[in-house]
């Protein structure tokens, strides 16, 4: 990490020497105090705790009844609701190519409604194109979002309430893209009075609530700091100076590899980095880095902004979406991209790989007899058991209603069939309490399809034999293991 640290201070300073213009710019993308500096300052951990608690409870409701579509905008639009920050989320649409080429509404906060003027109900379900005449400046970034799940950030200036806006477009599940939005004017008219006044950078430095360092790119060592980089850092003035960056970096190799990368490839002007400060905390930060003249010497002028909470949320966010209530599995969706991912690596490396199809027998019977909870009650201790018995590569998820999937790679078929027989033993073991104190038994299905030779074969193709191997399970009765049979 030093040494790519070093590499990346040479880089900033000789390679990519910019302007002073160029500082007042970065200046732009920092808050100032008085604006909340993360997206979502409603993603305290406590609030956020209780928050999907309640939605965990809606879930379990939702969950039972409703297309998949439905479904996570009602699971968003209490998060949404929540948040005293925009947000929106779309449904992407893809040309036959399968490019994303267009967004579709799903949902929308009040706090958008107010920022934008667009109402709720005359955006849902409508097209981002649709809707903005010069729809490229985000369709652009969305669309890459869409395709890489690597998010972006960009700004947007509302000519209706005369504000500059900073948009977060992340990835939370495959064929959604989340927009959030904060207002950076605050941040604009500062970079507009740093530009009046360049001069006064001195005194803009050392009172600025930002958290601002220089930094001498010959050594990598902090040469001066403000106010706001002592009281977050926590140390002293005279411990802060002379610090070099990689005392404060504790950002994992590979993040600040890619970070890195991505920076000198002039794909981002900031860096996601993890910083460590004096009492030993981690916090997520982004730096943004500018090479300019400090009295008489080119010093790196550094902007670090605090993202931890907003981190936090996006990463709550992805988790919701991908996630089922009731089980804590992966849902469908997940499940589907994760298989896919799969499917794409055996087909450059080859090798074996099976998937299971796991059926609940006589389901419904359950419901009828003992009740929808204690139905939900089966579904959960299932859901619970099911990685246990399968090794770490593997993973479940499930599919909908008393359906799970699983798959196993580097797993031929023979050793498929092993693995789900077990499974259907142990299942069949299982025993649920009831009120009345009998306990509870019920049974499994399975079909199994594997790929063993060379060849190709989607994953669609892939569930549909094991979902007819479980389907002749169901047939021959029941309580067993079937194997995908051509023809
Ligand atoms: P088979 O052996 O052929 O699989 O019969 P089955 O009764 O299991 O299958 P069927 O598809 O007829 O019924 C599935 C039932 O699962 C119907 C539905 O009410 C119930 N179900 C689906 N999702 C949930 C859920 O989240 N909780 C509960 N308790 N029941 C659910
Ligand atoms: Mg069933
Ligand atoms: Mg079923």
């Amino acid at each position: 990490v030093g040494l790519m640290l070093a590499g990346l201070l040479w880089w900033l300073l000789w390679a990519q020497l910019k302007p002073l213009s160029d500082t007042t710019r970065f200046l732009a993308e920092m808050s100032d105090s008085e604006q909340p500096l993360c997206l979502l300052p409603s993603a305290r951990k406590d609030e956020i705790g209780s928050l999907i608690g309640s939605f965990n409870r809606l879930m379990e409701v939702i969950e039972k009844r409703g297309s998949d579509l439905r479904e996570s905008e009602s699971r968003y639009r209490m998060l949404f609701e929540e948040m005293s920050d925009a947000f929106v989320l779309y449904a992407v649409e893809t040309d036959a190519a399968g490019k994303p080429c267009d967004f579709v509404w799903l949902s929308a906060n009040p706090v958008f409604d107010r920022l934008t003027g667009l109402v709720g109900d005359d955006i849902i379900g409508r097209r981002v194109t649709d809707i903005f005449s010069d729809h490229l400046a985000w369709t652009g970034p969305m669309s890459r979002v869409a395709e890489s799940g690597v998010p972006e950030t960009f700004e947007f200036r509302s000519p209706r309430s005369d504000s500059t806006v900073e948009v977060r477009v992340f990835r939370p599940a495959l064929g959604q893209v989340a927009c959030m939005f904060s207002d950076i004017s605050a941040r604009k008219r500062a970079e507009e009075a740093l530009r009046r006044n360049l001069q006064n950078f001195r005194d803009f430095f050392a009172k600025n609530s930002l958290v601002m360092l220089l930094v001498d790119p010959q050594t990598g060592c902090i040469a001066e700091a403000n106010r706001a980089a002592i009281a977050f850092y926590g140390y002293p003035y005279e411990q802060l100076i002379g610090k070099s960056l990689s005392d404060i970096n504790d950002t994992p190799s590979a993040q600040f590899e890619a970070e890195s990368t991505r920076a000198m490839q002039a794909e981002r002007d900031a860096l996601l980095l993890v910083h460590r400060l004096a009492n030993g905390e981690l916090r997520d930060v982004e730096v943004h880095l500018s090479p300019i003249d400090y009295e008489g010497r080119t010093m790196l002028f550094s902007l670090v902004h605090d993202v931890t909470e907003r981190k936090r949320a996006e990463d709550k966010l992805i988790q919701l979406a991908q996630t089922d209530m009731l089980t804590g599995l992966p849902n469908r969706r997940h499940f589907i991209e994760m298989a896919e991912r799969e499917l794409d690596r055996r087909h450059r490396y080859g090798g074996p790989l099976s998937v299971l199809m796991m059926d609940i027998d006589h389901f419904k019977q359950v419901n009828d007899t003992y009740g929808h909870q204690v139905g939900d009650t089966v579904l959960q201790t299932v859901g619970q058991h099911f990685p246990p018995m399968l090794r770490n590569s593997d993973f479940v998820g499930r599919l909908g209603g008393e359906e799970f999937a699983a798959m196993l790679p580097e797993t031929e078929a023979g050793r498929a069939l092993e693995v789900a027989e077990r499974v259907r033993q142990q299942v069949e073991k299982m025993e649920i309490a009831c009120e009345d104190g009998r306990p509870l038994r019920f049974t499994l299905s399975i079909g199994v399809a594997s790929l063993d030779g060379p060849g190709d074969c989607s994953l669609d193709a892939l569930l549909a034999q094991a979902d007819e191997a479980l389907y002749a399970a169901k047939r021959d009765g029941r309580n067993r293991v079937q194997m995908f049979a051509p023809g």
